[in-house]
């Protein structure tokens, strides 16, 4: 039994459908929301051997022409020049303006799908269907659309909001067990931003959400929820959806410093480390209890995610690479940074002027 998400963003509010098996009834959907429209699919070559045949058969049942564009797996197809290959491909199948372009994958080829989306004749109609827990829970929700630069990711992009989003829960069956716990990462991220209840669940029923079944369903609904509702306070990121970052200028820093070098470091575990950051300087600061911070490093330790610097496979940089590593992110004026930083589980709040010093002390004795 799927559930169902509603984002009200006005004239462009979607849906969110969650649950197992919703990816053999795409067809019949996609047609409901785009009747007679053409689609393009682009998906990776991973996701393609294991879920494509039935994308297209549920298209195909449903009477709805569909052209696959396969690119290759990986953040390096986040370019300009998948970009382009993308674009022309859509193009030379002939699709029209009110025609789909459908990403089926994970948060790369939504991305990269979602802005050839919003650029081929100006904007065309984009589905998403998310088949990695991250794209699930995070980025095939909330419009956010693009590609990398030379000079860092996600600088090019648009926002382009999906007409329907189709979260097949058993697809993640495929998805290899790291890139599943990676996303965790993000879905526990949901419950220490404002929803300590969440969170205590996820204690309780982690085991059932690794499994599949009801609780994975409750977990991602739960998670799309919360980032739907961030997403319709701000659409365009210029307030409260910071708050979605806690844990992430930790995070972004540990993934500049390896290089974005999956091998050693994917994005959610990086977020789990930047987490445990989080609640642990907090927790130096008078702000959160020793106990919750022991709580969150317990919890993500437990499923089998990473939770310290130490950690991380090769590890060699000191406190001062690692803030100047923060001072690379936009979010940083003169001296001082901008963290999310907690007053409890589910109490995180933007702390707009911390002192570069105080974080310095917190990470030499982190190391
Ligand atoms: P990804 O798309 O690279 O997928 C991870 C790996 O899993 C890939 O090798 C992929 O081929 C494989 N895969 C995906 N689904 C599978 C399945 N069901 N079975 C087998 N293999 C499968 O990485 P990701 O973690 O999904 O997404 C990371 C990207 O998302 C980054 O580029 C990041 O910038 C972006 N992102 C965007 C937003 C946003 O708001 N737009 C938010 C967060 C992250
Ligand atoms: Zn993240």
């Amino acid at each position: 039994p799927a559930e169902t998400v509603h984002v009200p963003l006005g004239d462009r509010a979607y849906d969110i459908v969650i649950g197992p098996g919703v990816l053999h009834d795409a067809g019949r959907r996609i047609a409901a929301v785009a009747p007679g429209a053409a689609c393009a699919i682009v998906t990776d070559e991973n996701v393609a051997r294991v879920h494509l045949p039935a994308l297209s058969a549920s298209l195909a049942a449903a009477g709805v022409r569909a052209t696959p564009v396969v690119v290759p797996p990986g953040e390096a197809s986040k370019s300009y020049a998948m970009f382009e290959t993308v674009c022309d491909a859509i193009i030379a199948a002939r699709m029209e303006r009110g025609d789909l372009v459908v990403a089926l994958g994970g948060g790369v080829v939504g991305d990269l799908a979602g802005f050839a989306a919003a650029s081929v004749r100006r904007g065309m109609r984009f589905v998403q269907i998310p088949t990695s827990l991250l794209a699930q829970v995070d980025s095939s929700v909330g419009g956010k659309t693009g590609i990398n630069s030379p000079h860092g990711k996600n600088l090019v992009g648009a926002f382009h909001q999906p007409r329907l989003v189709l979260a097949d829960t058993a697809a993640l069956d495929t998805l290899p067990p790291r890139e599943f716990r990676a996303g965790y990462a993000e879905v526990a991220k949901y419950g220490l931003i404002d929803d300590p209840a969440f969170f205590a669940w996820l204690e309780e029923n982690h085991r059932a959400v690794f499994a599949g079944g009801a609780a994975r369903v409750a977990a991602i609904r739960a998670s799309c929820a919360a980032k739907a509702a961030v997403v319709v306070r701000d659409e365009r990121e210029d307030g409260d959806r910071a708050l979605l970052n806690l844990g992430h200028t930790f995070a972004h820093a540990f993934e500049r410093i390896t290089r974005y070098d999956g091998a050693r470091l994917v994005h959610g575990e990086a977020v789990a480390i930047g987490l445990v950051c989080a609640f642990a300087f907090s927790a130096r600061l008078g702000l959160a209890s020793g106990q919750d911070a022991s709580r969150v490093a317990g919890h993500l330790r437990t499923v089998g995610l990473p939770t310290a610097i130490r950690d991380i496979p090769g590890w060699d940089a000191g406190a001062a690479a690692i803030l100047d590593a923060m001072a690379q992110d936009k979010k940083v004026r003169r001296g001082a940074l901008t963290f999310i930083l907690a007053n409890g589980i589910g109490r995180s709040f933007v702390a707009r002027d911390v002192d570069a010093a105080a974080v310095r002390a917190f990470l030499d004795d982190a190391l």
